[in-house]
């Protein structure tokens, strides 16, 4: 962790000048100090200033200015190509809906402004002549590797439910521990999650589900992650009785996330699989739990959760394709594997399921971790398959439906009929994809008929 002093790029540096060069004193505030004390590269830079809204709008009149948050006293500056937040020292006003403080006060003191933010480690600020304003030990914190809430977290998640979800998130990326009364605090206010909107909820919860360090925060923070997703909450502490498992199904689930590239579809899909395994469960004579058309089950589930959590149409369709598809085990070899592309909807769907595939295996008991070389070499086929620009599907094939309609095969179902006969018979090595191949056999199967 770097001590002491932060480095700060020209264009900041020239801001904080501006606002020095008419009486008023900036800092660097939250994120960015936070991420600069780390060693990692902010991704973009505040400042706070003890200036009221209308002077920061007057201040930098020369700058092209986008002025969206100027109720809540801020101006984003562009310096540089850079968007800048300048925000007015403010002080929260009381809470009413969980959301949003009631009034916004502007104020002179730093302190007062930081007083306001969520956690320690988000409550600093620096400026290169000062050094670090750090009032609450957020430095320490940072260095101990532990979130916690800047005064009472009761309170301060009453105040706005949204922060359990920030928590998580921060907690998940950095890798840090939550301290125990934020733990206790997340569970007891987790209710007050239910008066978020949905997007917020959905931005937080897929920007911790890519965390690192995803799968602690999954098991810690269960009860409000079965708020926002409360068709998950069976899951917890769910015994699968099953030899391929070692873990509940919550607890493979949060393996699982954790065991796949930190892709959004990928990550949502695994957090989302076997979600419909407590909902299908059947156990036989001897004791050993089945979860028969858990697939196409959890499909439907992750359909109407992603929905209601606004997450956008493709994602959610890639997923619920996913989820359909995950159990699929190909055998390996090349009319199989063709014919697996063919049912699981092309290459790109067929390579995801592959990292599913993986993610899954590894979240398993490992006496079935010899499976893993199925995996990859069902990959290498994909991949040989799409290099030789195997078709996917009708599209990929030689002929066009309108080379059919003139070698008589009639428009309307049979067309289509015939078209997915060609696919699955090039699938097979039975006829090459070439057009007069393709009309051949066309032929003898409107004979067959
Ligand atoms: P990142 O930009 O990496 O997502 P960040 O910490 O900068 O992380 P922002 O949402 O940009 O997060 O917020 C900037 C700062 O504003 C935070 O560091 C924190 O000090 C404060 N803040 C943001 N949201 C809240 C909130 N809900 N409650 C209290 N303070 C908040
Ligand atoms: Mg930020």
């Amino acid at each position: 962790m770097h001590r002491g002093r932060i480095e700060v790029p020209e264009y900041i540096a020239c801001l904080l000048r501006r606002l020095d060069a008419q009486g008023y004193t900036g800092y660097l505030v939250g994120g960015c100090v936070r991420d600069a004390l780390l060693g990692r590269c902010p991704q973009d830079y505040d400042i706070a200033v003890g200036a009221p809204p209308r002077e920061l709008l007057r201040i930098f009149s020369g700058y092209h200015t986008v002025e969206t948050g100027a109720r809540y006293g801020t101006v984003t500056v562009m310096a540089d190509g850079h968007p800048v937040e300048i925000t007015s020292f403010r002080r929260d006003g009381t809470y009413t809906d969980g959301r949003h403080p009631r009034t916004v006060e502007y104020t002179d003191s730093l302190a007062e402004d930081l007083a306001r933010r969520d956690f320690t480690i988000n409550a600093m600020a620096y400026r290169p002549d000062a050094g670090l304003v750090d009032p609450f030990g957020g430095e320490a914190d940072l260095r101990r590797g532990v979130l916690t809430c800047v005064g009472d977290p009761r309170t301060r998640f009453a105040e706005d439910g949204l922060r359990i979800l920030r928590a998580m998130r921060f907690c998940a990326v950095l890798g840090f521990s939550a301290d125990a009364a934020l733990v206790s605090a997340a569970n007891a206010c987790s209710p007050l999650l239910g008066e978020i909107s949905a997007e917020r909820v959905f931005s937080e919860l897929t920007k911790c589900i890519c965390g690192s360090y995803v799968r602690q925060v999954l098991e810690v923070f269960a009860t409000p992650l079965c708020t926002v997703i409360p068709e998950l909450a069976p899951a917890v502490g769910f015994d699968q009785k099953n030899p391929h498992h070692i873990y509940t199904v919550y607890g493979h689930i949060a393996a699982a996330v954790a065991a796949c590239p930190p892709v959004r579809v990928l990550r949502l899909t695994m957090l989302l699989h076997d979600i419909a395994k407590p909902y299908v469960m059947t156990e036989d004579e001897v004791g050993v739990r089945h979860f028969r058309g858990h697939q196409e089950r959890g499909a439907q589930m992750a359909g109407e959760i992603l929905a209601r959590l606004t997450c956008d149409r493709k994602t959610a369709a890639q997923v619920c394709r996913l989820i359909r598809y995950h159990d699929l085990r190909p055998a390996v070899d090349r009319c199989s594997i063709h014919r697996y592309v063919l049912k699981v909807g092309g290459y790109e769907t067929a390579l995801l399921l592959t990292a599913v595939r993986r993610a899954d295996l590894s979240a398993q008991a490992p006496a079935y971790h010899n499976q893993f070389s199925s995996i990859d070499a069902a990959e290498s086929m994909i991949l040989q398959l799409q290099r030789e620009g195997a078709p996917a599907d009708v599209r990929g094939l030689a002929v066009r439906g309108a080379d059919l309609l003139a070698a008589g095969i009639p428009s309307g179902p049979q067309m289509g009929q015939t078209l997915a006969a060609l696919l699955e018979a090039v699938a097979d090595g039975k006829v090459e994809n070439t057009r007069e191949a393709l009309l051949l056999r066309a032929g003898s199967l409107i004979l067959e008929k």
